[in-house]
């Protein structure tokens, strides 16, 4: 089946990235929106079998927002973030927390809005995270987002793992990049090669599958 993985912004004035795999993992388009209207737009016109968003999903429990000035807070005493980030710091893989203090917070509303509404529009969403996956795929030599020879190195790893990146290679960014790398986990979660962290009730990460 298609997947439509989604590297989410937390601003609409900047493009969110599209990497859409078909069941063959061969990158058969990449788009970018701004709008979320646009999404789901596009995914009801290309109805992928699957949507990973490497963005967080769900709010912790007990939590009915992420504002200082609300009572809500973790259902569970001295909690700092979701189950699933408390897992992937354990494991050595650093995340944002999500919680009152998180510099976040909009992405996170954004992506707990936007997959709401793939949901109720009949879609299956995963939450993924590309740092995860790139850690667990490529070994924790992975550089930093940020740095320069990121970019290349994801490009290199990809290319074995995702056929017809060549077409693709003068859009190739960092943001599209790890819309791929979601497109990816998604299309491993398919076939049933994932693992998965944390609590349903607060949300669920898909990782590829751990080395035992
Ligand atoms: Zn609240």
């Amino acid at each position: 089946m298609s997947v439509l993985g989604v590297d989410l912004r937390a601003s609409r004035k900047k493009p969110s990235a599209v990497a859409i795999l078909d069941s063959h993992s061969h990158l058969s388009e990449l788009r970018s929106f701004y709008e979320d209207s646009e999404l789901t737009e596009l995914v009801d016109n290309i109805r992928p079998g699957l949507i990973a968003i490497g963005a967080p999903l769900n709010l912790p429990s007990g939590f009915c927002c992420l504002d200082q000035s609300c009572d809500c807070r973790f259902s569970v005493p001295d909690r700092k973030g979701r189950l699933l980030e408390l897992e992937l710091a354990k494991m050595g893989i650093s995340c944002f927390y999500t919680n009152k203090g998180s510099i976040i917070r909009e992405l996170i509303y954004r992506g707990i809005r936007l997959s709401r509404d793939l949901r109720d529009a009949g879609h299956e969403v995963i939450e993924v995270y590309p740092h995860a996956t790139k850690m667990l795929l490529f070994g924790d030599k992975v550089p930093p987002k940020n740095s320069a020879i990121s970019v290349s190195y994801i490009i290199d790893h990809l290319t074995p793992l995702v056929s017809g990146m060549e077409k693709h290679a003068d859009d190739l960014d960092r943001n599209t990049c790890d819309a791929i790398i979601n497109a990816y986990t998604g299309q491993l979660h398919a076939q049933s090669n994932t693992d998965v962290l944390g609590d349903p009730d607060e949300g669920i990460l898909v990782l590829p599958k751990m080395p035992n």
